[in-house]
């Protein structure tokens, strides 16, 4: 007994000087460096800013025209208000009022890069118009903002790459390969017509891209539950969605003598056989090295976890999947959103339909989800019919010269932030450019907060003059790093 207890003793020993041990191996990011100076003047890029925030180019929706007064305005302003940059490039105008700008570069034979953006912003939500402290098209400057719809989706990241573009191209700078800005007009709508049609154009013309950098995650704060420090987080893939409509059918009646089931209750039993059996949490490579890219910035015992997930995951896991965006980025997630059926209290409905909105994850498929609900619900009664979907993209990879680009350049001015691979649980225009790009990388140079992330599409949205600044010189050194070899 003695003997039992001591060599457990020494296995505890063991696996905790283990634990610690790998805990100690993570590997930190560089420290001392701090951010860098921003020796570019911030006047004019905010006021620029609030200038393109005054054309309402906005997508009302599908059925609804856009504005083509509008976006023909920005277009037009954007070649007067960044004329070096316009010499610079060839400019294309694509589906109608979307951006292509090219910057040919010395060396036509190596990989093009490029910049994604949209020049559309999403309607400010009726009834909230006098919550706004300043008019959300009036584009103001106030308090070190930019105030204005779009200040952060996603006229100011796209302001701050065509600055920075004006800045180099007025210095003189040719870079050495070919570099594309494309903006499109309808990213808030899908995309159809914008960042699709230009796709397929470069597509037609044998344009690859060696990899690409549109919206998506940035250099987030406060938002990681026990990191305070920042983080960066580069976005290297995103995820599809599928759109399930179970449709139950029973005989009708009188429902003074019904069966036990009617449509309604058959359609119910459906929904809860796919939402009581989510899809499991879990982690991928990208996931882990996540959480060891986190650990370093953690306390102790956090640490110690991260570093040991061989051990630990469950736990992990568990924690991670009590904030619901956390957990949508280790899973497939499964939303019932849509429940219709019956016509009358005394009337057994003959049909009940229920919609269950899926949002994929890259391990998973649109057929792959209709094949899953189909097992689970496993009633003949029920048919389970695909109502949309769309594959999620392809996973970049963390390990070229794109994300070591985005990595550098985010360390040489946000100084010796962590940076990890993560999965944007939305959609960007990205996609429709996966099919001409080695690699496609969702990030902006900005730091995002609980607060800021409230701001896109939201009330009030502003971007702080300084984060505007701080993502021209980024763009500024991206450039310069990515084609100035
Ligand atoms: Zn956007």
């Amino acid at each position: 007994m003695k003997n039992f207890a001591l060599g457990a003793l020494a296995l505890i020993i063991a696996v905790t000087g283990l634990c610690i041990g790998r805990a100690l191996m993570l590997p930190a990011p560089p420290k001392g460096a701090a951010p860098a100076t921003i020796a570019i003047d911030s006047g004019p890029v905010a006021a620029h800013l609030a200038e393109a925030i005054r054309f309402k180019t906005i997508s009302w929706g599908l059925d609804k025209p856009l504005d083509a007064e509008a976006f023909d305005g920005l277009i037009e302003w954007i070649a007067r208000t960044y004329p070096a940059a316009n010499a610079a490039m060839t400019r294309e105008i694509v589906g109608g009022h979307s951006l292509v700008y090219l910057w040919k570069g010395a060396n036509r034979t190596e990989k093009p890069i490029g910049f994604i953006g949209h020049l559309d912003v999403v309607p400010v939500e009726p009834g909230t118009e006098n919550l706004w402290t300043h008019p959300p098209f009036a584009g103001v400057i106030d308090g070190g903002e930019v105030w204005g719809r779009g200040a952060l989706d996603n006229k100011g990241p796209f302001i701050a790459l065509l600055e920075a573009v004006e800045r180099l191209a007025e210095a003189g700078f040719r870079p050495s390969r070919d570099i594309y800005v494309l903006l499109g007009q309808d990213e808030e709508l899908g995309g159809d017509n914008g960042a699709g049609k230009i796709a397929e154009t470069l597509k037609a013309r044998g344009v690859r891209f060696a990899w690409m950098e549109d919206e998506g995650a940035g250099v987030v704060k406060d938002l990681i539950p026990g990191v305070d420090a920042p983080v960066a987080l580069i976005d290297v893939a995103e995820k599809g969605s599928a759109t399930l409509r179970l449709v139950a059918r029973a005989p009708g009646g009188h429902s003074s003598a019904p069966e036990k089931d009617t449509a309604v209750s058959i359609a119910a039993r459906a929904v809860l056989a796919v939402t009581d059996h989510p899809y499991p949490l879990k982690f991928d490579d990208d996931m882990i090295a996540f959480l060891h890219a986190i650990a370093p910035e953690t306390g102790f015992v956090q640490r110690v976890a991260l570093a040991n997930l061989w051990l630990t995951a469950p736990l992990v896991k568990a924690k991670l999947a009590k904030d619901p965006a956390a957990a949508a980025s280790m899973r497939t997630t499964t939303a019932a959103t849509i429940i219709r059926g019956g016509t009358k209290s005394n009337v057994l409905p003959q049909e009940a339909t229920a919609i269950v909105n899926y949002r994929i994850h890259p391990r998973d498929s649109v057929a792959g989800v209709k094949a899953r609900a189909e097992r689970l619900i496993n009633d003949e009664r029920v048919k389970v019919e695909l109502a949309g979907g769309r594959e999620p993209s392809p996973k970049s990879p963390t390990d070229n010269e794109g994300y070591a680009d985005l990595t550098a350049s985010t360390r040489a001015v946000f100084g010796a932030v962590p940076v990890a691979p993560s999965l944007l649980i939305g959609g960007s225009d990205s996609r429709r450019y996966t099919g001409v790009s080695d690699a496609n990388y969702r990030y902006m140079p900005f730091t995002l907060t609980p607060d800021s992330l409230k701001l896109f599409h939201g009330t009030n949205e502003r971007v702080k003059i300084d984060d505007l600044a701080r993502a021209s010189f980024f763009y500024e050194d991206l450039i310069r790093r990515a084609a100035g070899r």
